[in-house]
C-alpha cells in the first residue's frame, strides 16, 4: 500500500514541491494524522459497494482513505491550484473523480445519478471548510439527495449545536433543521494539533444518518422551520412573546396564538429551547390555519 499523504513529513514535501500556500479564506486546514483519517473513514461504515462524495479534498489526505474503503469517490474542490497536486498524489487510485466546482453551486442530484450508477449507498465524508460549514450541511439535507448519511469534521461549537438536545443552551433552530432529517451525534473530538496550519477553534467529527422519514410529520415544512426560527429569535423570551413579535399582526392575534399553544399542549410561558421537534411540529400545524 502507498505511504499516506497525511503524514506531517509527506504533507510538507508535497507542499514544498508545488510551492503551495494556504488560503485562510478557503478554510484550508489540512489533516496530517493518518489515525484521524482512519477514524473518520471508519465512522462512515463504507463498503466496497459504497459511493462517497467528498467536499474539499485539499491535497488528497482523506480522499485516498475513502478511495481505499469504497467503490468510488467524487470530490468537489474549489481551488484550482490543488488540481496538479491531486493528479500527482492520487495517481495510484483509479476510483476517484475530482470536480472543480464550489460545492454550494454543484448540482448534486445529477452528479449522484450520473456518477454513482452502480453503488449500494452514497455517503458524504469531509473535513469541511469551516467558513461554510452550515450552508453545506443544509444544502446536503434540504435538496433531498439519496444519501445514507454524512460524516464531517467541523468546528466543535457548531457540532455541539447540531447534535444538541432540548433544554440545553446549544439547542436551537440549527439543531432542529438538522435533526428533522437525521439522527445527529458527535463521534469524536479532535485536537488542533492534527491540522496544518492549526485552526483557531476546536474541532469535532459528527455523524448524521438520514432518517427514513422526517422526525415529525408536518403539514407545511417551510412554515414549520419559520416557526422554529421565530421561537428562538430572543432566547430569553417565552415562546408566546417570540411568536407574538414574530408572526404577522401577532400582537393583535395573541388569543389565536394562545389557543394554538393550548392545542399543541405547550405552556405559553415555556422558552423555545425546551420544546422537542415533535412539539414544534404540533405547534406549527396548529398555527398554520391562522397564519399562512
Ligand atoms: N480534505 C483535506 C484534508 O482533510 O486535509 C482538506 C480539508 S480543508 C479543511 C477544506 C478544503 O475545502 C480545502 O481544500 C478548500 O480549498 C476546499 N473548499 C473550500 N471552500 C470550498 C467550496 N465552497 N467548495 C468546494 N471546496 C471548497
Amino acid at each position: 500500500m502507498q505511504k499516506d499523504i497525511a503524514t506531517p513529513i509527506r504533507t510538507k514535501e508535497i507542499l514544498n514541491k508545488y510551492g503551495f500556500s494556504f488560503k485562510k479564506s478557503l478554510g484550508q486546514n489540512f489533516l496530517i494524522d493518518p489515525n484521524i483519517l482512519r477514524n473518520i473513514t471508519g465512522f462512515a461504515e463504507l463498503t466496497k459497494d459504497s459511493g462517497v462524495i467528498e467536499v474539499g479534498p485539499g491535497i488528497g489526505a482523506l480522499t485516498e482513505h475513502l478511495a481505499r474503503a469504497s467503490k468510488k469517490v467524487v470530490a468537489f474542490e474549489i481551488d484550482q491550484r490543488l488540481f496538479p497536486i491531486l493528479e500527482d498524489t492520487l495517481s495510484p487510485y483509479d476510483n476517484i473523480n475530482i470536480v472543480h466546482q464550489d460545492i454550494l453551486e454543484a448540482d448534486l442530484k445529477t452528479a449522484i445519478a450520473e456518477q454513482f450508477t452502480d453503488v449500494d449507498d452514497v455517503m458524504v465524508v469531509a473535513n469541511l471548510p469551516y467558513y461554510v460549514t452550515t450552508p453545506i450541511i443544509l444544502k446536503l439535507l434540504e435538496e433531498n439527495l439519496p444519501l445514507r448519511g454524512i460524516v464531517v469534521m467541523l468546528q466543535k461549537e457548531v457540532g455541539d449545536r447540531i447534535a444538541a438536545k432540548p433544554g440545553t443552551k446549544e439547542y436551537g433552530s440549527l439543531s432542529i433543521a438538522i435533526q428533522y432529517y437525521t439522527t445527529a451525534e458527535t463521534v469524536m473530538i479532535v485536537p488542533k494539533s492534527v491540522f496544518m496550519p492549526q485552526p483557531n477553534v476546536d474541532s469535532a467529527v459528527i455523524r448524521l444518518m438520514k432518517r427514513e422519514k422526517p422526525a415529525v410529520e408536518v403539514k407545511n415544512e417551510a412554515f414549520f422551520f419559520e416557526i422554529t426560527r421565530m421561537s428562538f429569535a430572543q432566547r430569553r423570551k417565552t415562546i408566546l412573546n417570540n411568536l407574538t413579535s414574530g408572526l404577522p399582526n401577532g400582537k393583535e392575534k395573541k388569543e389565536i396564538i394562545l389557543n394554538a399553544l393550548m392545542t399543541a399542549g405547550v405552556d405559553p410561558s415555556r422558552r423555545g429551547e425546551t420544546l422537542s421537534i415533535q412539539e414544534f411540529g404540533a405547534l406549527s400545524d396548529a398555527l398554520l390555519v391562522s397564519f399562512h
